[in-house]
């Protein structure tokens, strides 16, 4: 249990702790549940968490909005998660007579799809841990960093070794997980990572005789052919600059996706080409799903892309990488994307204060 050592500049307080461990006392079940198109930072913090509760009793059930990528397939665990879009009743029923749910690596209700309405109607005592920015209100226990952190792994790494002092009950799988997460929130340690305990916890997560260079490879060189050539069909056919505003964006329509036989996760990775490129300070990916568009935003520096996803497309995230989502069409959500731009007229262009700082 943790020694109850907590200085007051900590985001969590031993009255929170105490409030969650009396919650942990009184169910036995807890129910996990991860954002639509859950991430390796997602399902790895679920993934540990759950190994570790299950060390206490408790019985888990992960809850997945949908599928997830087949790079992550390997992952300790991964076949107990259950997914609403292939089971909805047996997943909005668990959510709704839980008793304690954690939500991990996500911090508006709407980002977990079908499981919206039965998590605000259900009574369950709402524990959080994530660190994107501006957590919703609706959370009875909330540790949210966003500063200095990688990741939600991270945080439920501290939350296990720090806050509750069990850092000997994190076994090699936990640590398989938690790296993974870490590892891929970070883009293999290039970004959210400029602080030393990301790279501390990464450490004791290596000390632990995993093996960090395979689970490299089982999520990054586990590509099928038609993922790799969707990637150069983005780069060269579909990748737009646009140096007055400093920006460039990058679309794919459902067209394009059926092209190359898509599956979940072919996509991951392709915003990051639309900011590889010197003048480039702000870039979007567009992706044409059922019945809505879904986006991706990165920045270089200070121009605020989770302040761009929440004005202007119903998302959120961090100040660098964030997510939002259109119910146009793609030429009218790209119409909407440009006419924005000009309103940032001293972020958003070349020549602006600190545009080649990069
Ligand atoms: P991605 O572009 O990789 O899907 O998302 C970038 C970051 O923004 C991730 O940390 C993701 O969890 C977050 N994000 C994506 N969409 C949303 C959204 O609609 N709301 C919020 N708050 N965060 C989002
Ligand atoms: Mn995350």
């Amino acid at each position: 249990m943790w020694n109850g050592n907590v200085n007051n500049m900590d985001p969590l307080q031993n009255e929170q702790l105490q409030n969650l461990q009396r919650q942990l006392e009184q169910n036995r079940e807890v129910v996990i549940l991860i954002h639509h198109n859950p991430d390796g930072d997602a399902l790895g913090s679920a993934l540990a968490l759950s190994m570790y509760l299950e060390q206490y009793g408790h019985s888990c059930e992960i809850l997945s909005p949908n599928a997830f990528p087949d790079f992550l397939q390997w992952m300790p665990g991964i076949g107990k998660v259950h997914r609403a879009d292939l089971e909805p009743e047996y997943c909005a029923e668990k959510v709704v007579k839980a008793g304690l749910i954690f939500c991990l690596d996500f911090n508006q209700s709407k980002r977990v799809q079908d499981l919206q309405i039965p998590l605000e109607k259900s009574k369950a005592f709402k524990a959080l841990i994530d660190h994107h920015i501006a957590p919703e209100d609706q959370f009875d226990f909330v540790y949210s960093v966003t500063d200095e952190t990688s990741s939600t792994c991270e945080l439920v790494y501290q939350f296990i070794a720090h806050y509750r002092n069990d850092g000997d009950k994190i076994t090699r799988e936990m640590a398989e997980c938690l790296y993974a997460g870490i590892m891929t929130d970070t883009g293999s340690f290039s970004y959210s990572c400029d602080n030393p305990s990301t790279h501390e916890t990464a450490g004791k997560l290596i000390a632990m005789q995993i093996n960090g260079e395979r689970i490299h490879r089982n999520i990054y060189d586990t590509y099928s052919e038609n993922r790799v050539r969707l990637l150069g069909f983005s780069l060269s056919e579909r990748l737009h600059l646009l140096p007055e505003y400093a920006t460039s964006y990058i679309y794919l329509t459902k067209e394009d996706l059926k092209r190359f036989n898509y599956r979940q996760g072919d996509t991951e990775g392709i915003v990051n080409y639309g900011l590889s490129m010197k003048p480039v300070r702000f870039t979007a990916f567009f992706s044409e799903r059922d019945g809505r568009i879904r986006i991706s935003f990165r920045s270089k520096g200070d121009f605020d892309v989770n302040e761009f996803a929440r004005a202007h497309f119903n998302g959120g995230g961090h100040k660098n990488a964030a997510g939002g989502e259109s119910f146009d069409t793609m030429e009218e959500t790209i119409r909407r994307f440009l006419e924005a731009l000009p309103k940032y007229p001293d972020k958003l262009c070349p020549l602006c204060a600190g545009a080649y700082a990069f």
